[in-house]
């Protein structure tokens, strides 16, 4: 369906495509536009045309216009829905609201939630939950019994979602009930009608892996979450459509989302994370790049191949298959060298060297001038970093889905990128580096400035000397599939596109599999492995997967994720150190080392960031470990928190 109005819109007209794929639109007046782009061979000015349209009035005017159809929906849904204002006063309940409650709309409209009678049958906490978790924006679900007109209770499994207006606050909150009872008829007639589209929202799984203490609360069933994290609007659909042809498309097309910057939380933690690691605010150099680190021990002898690892070094990368391998062990045993020790196991392991047609001594070369050019004075961004996501990207390359999805070649792709992803990082975020108007930041025009670097100064490094050009005898087709493949990946570690590849797995990989396994148990065998090895999945699951190694800290074992924990703490630190002392705009306030809670912005970072994006993740590659230690390490930094301490640790006793 895609492929055949993407063609179309190739060679004929573009209207037919807006026009006939959105039923909500078809009534409305759009062939006086829509006529202008017909005959528009150009891809390029196809691209733009349908960018504004998407941005721009027409799409303003549409939403008014397709209220009345969002309305008709409304009046008509089996399930009780109910709408309030920011100050929980009622503003609209649905037909079916009133048949199911008993009460008529008049009776409701303008009143507050509070002044509703409400049930015995909760547990007597349950509603404070439920607000402290909606007012932060979040979705809450679960079971909730609610009273009838007539004093009958009824027991509902109740969706409530804050609907965020612009600039960040909440604007309404939009609850959905459905009486238990019944849920399965609803179901059924729904699906007799129509794909039930809201089915993972109100999934069993869901309400059941929801308690009402706040951690379970936190960690949602990873499936119902996925069908809930964008919005089902016709306007997505227009976007994923965009999104498919963008990514088979040779050409840059000009970038669809925007982040929802600092819109989600009032929380200066988030606000400074975000600010910091996602925008360039206005306008410290450290050494000269692609210059080698002068504080590595020049004296250590390195190893000759994997059989002259040191017993004790060795002993160190043991259960390095094992997702709570510590890296802080290898890094004190190797002298602060782990990416050459671990790529030389974990490449081994893999089969890289056979797969490059390279001599170990060539890929051993090539990893020892890699780690050389990360700054082991760097507390975060230094070799072990690498090594870390060398380890994360390994793992995952041994679950069964990701194998499934991926060929030998993206597996390469994956360990050379996440080995390289860093290198040469200057322990200063993409924003100081902009606002100290430093080389990099021109060299690459503000934009993704440090991840091309990285990517740009592997290559570099790669192929300015034989005696470590690991890709010397690739035959050269394979060999830029390959390059193409690690330059994406090193560019998807950019925490600007974040959003923008979660949304972008979700929709393509998690949504359609999920659909799937609803309509037919398991799924039928072909129609899952065409989702798993589409050459454009595969893309998104290499970037997914690099992007998750790269934030994976969170997700290991406590004592190695309050050690990142301090590491990332300690860099940025010194960067606003730095700012102060070369009077340099404060990218993120918050750390600053007289006042910043570690525990405050390890939660901010988790709730922003990892959450959602591991929930996804754990879908589809299936993590129950990492997700436990999630739980655990986040419940860790709430009790800090709780106990307003600021620190990494409690003191001692
Ligand atoms: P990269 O620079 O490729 O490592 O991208 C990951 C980004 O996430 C970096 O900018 C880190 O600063 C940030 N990050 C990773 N782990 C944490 C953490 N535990 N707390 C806060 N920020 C983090
Ligand atoms: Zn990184």
């Amino acid at each position: 369906w895609a492929h055949t109005h993407i063609q179309c819109w190739h060679t004929h007209s573009l209207w037919a495509l807006v026009y006939t794929q959105h039923p909500i639109w078809a009534g409305y007046d759009i062939h006086s536009w829509a006529l202008r782009y017909v005959e528009n061979t150009n891809t390029m000015a196809c691209y733009n045309e349908l960018l504004q349209l998407e941005r721009g009035e027409v799409l303003a005017q549409f939403k008014l216009r397709a209220c009345n159809a969002i309305f008709t929906a409304l009046e008509q849904s089996q399930e009780a829905i109910e709408i309030t204002n920011e100050d929980q006063v009622i503003q609209y309940v649905n037909p079916a609201y009133e048949s199911i409650m008993g009460y008529q709309q008049g009776e409701l409209i303008g009143k507050e939630i509070t002044e509703v009678p409400k049930s015995e049958k909760n547990k007597p906490d349950l509603l404070e939950t439920i607000n402290s978790c909606i007012r932060k924006g979040k979705e809450w679900q679960g079971i909730y019994y609610a009273k009838k007109k007539n004093g009958d209770s009824v027991q509902q499994n109740v969706k409530i979602t804050p609907v965020i207006g612009q600039g960040g606050k909440i604007r309404h909150y939009v609850s959905i009930h459905r009486p238990l009872h019944d849920q399965n008829k609803v179901r059924d007639i729904q699906s007799s009608k129509h794909k039930d589209r809201r089915k993972g929202s109100l999934d069993v799984r869901s309400t059941t892996s929801r308690g009402s203490d706040g951690s379970s609360q936190r960690r949602h069933s990873s499936m119902a979450r996925i069908h809930s994290m964008t919005i089902e609007a016709p306007i997505t659909k227009v976007i994923n459509i965009i999104n498919a042809a963008q990514e088979s498309s040779p050409m840059p097309v000009a970038e669809l989302y925007s982040p929802q910057l600092g819109t989600k939380e009032e929380d200066p933690h988030t606000n400074d994370l975000v600010g910091g690691l996602m925008t360039v605010k206005v306008g410290g150099r450290g050494r000269p790049w692609g210059s080698i680190d002068p504080h590595l021990p020049s004296h250590l002898a390195m190893p000759l191949s994997l059989n002259d690892i040191p017993p004790h070094v060795a002993q160190t990368m043991e259960n390095e298959d094992s997702w709570d391998f510590d890296i802080f062990n290898l890094e004190t045993a190797c002298l602060k060298r782990p990416l050459t020790y671990l790529g030389l196991k974990i490449f081994s392991r893999f089969g890289v060297c056979e797969f490059l047609s390279c001599p170990e001594a060539t890929l051993r070369s090539w990893l020892q001038g890699i780690e050389a050019n990360y700054h082991s004075t760097n507390s975060y961004h230094n070799s072990s970093h690498a090594a870390d996501v060398l380890h994360a990207t390994s793992y995952f390359l041994c679950k069964e889905r990701v194998k499934q999805s991926l060929e030998q070649i993206d597996e390469v792709a994956a360990l050379i990128a996440a080995t390289v992803h860093d290198v040469d990082h200057p322990g200063r975020t993409n924003s100081f580096l902009c606002n100290a108007g430093s080389e990099l930041a021109i060299l690459y025009n503000d934009t993704a400035v440090l991840e091309s670097h990285h990517a740009a100064l592997a290559f570099q490094i790669t192929t300015r000397d034989d005696k470590c050009n690991i890709f010397k005898n690739m035959e050269r087709n394979e060999y830029r599939t390959l390059r193409q493949a690690i330059i994406d990946m090193v560019l998807a570690t950019e925490m600007t596109k974040h959003f923008e590849h979660v949304n972008k797995f979700v929709n393509s990989i998690n949504k359609p599999l999920a659909a799937l396994e609803e309509n037919g148990g398991i799924g039928d065998e072909e129609s899952v492995k065409g989702i798993l090895t589409s050459p454009d999945n595969r893309i998104l699951v290499k970037r997914m997967l690099i992007k998750c190694a790269d934030i994976s800290n969170p997700c290991r074992p406590l004592e190695l994720c309050i050690e990142w924990a301090g590491r990332i703490s300690e860099e940025y630190f010194a960067q606003t150190d730095e700012e102060k002392r070369q009077s340099l705009p404060v990218v993120m306030p918050v750390f600053d080392r007289n006042t910043c809670s570690i525990p405050k912005s390890q939660i901010s970072f988790i709730d922003y960031f990892i959450t959602d994006m591991f929930d996804a993740w754990d879908a589809f590659a299936d993590l129950p470990n990492l997700m436990q230690h999630l739980d655990n390490n986040f419940k860790y930094w709430k009790g800090l928190d709780e106990r307003k301490l600021h620190s990494l640790r409690p003191p001692p006793e």
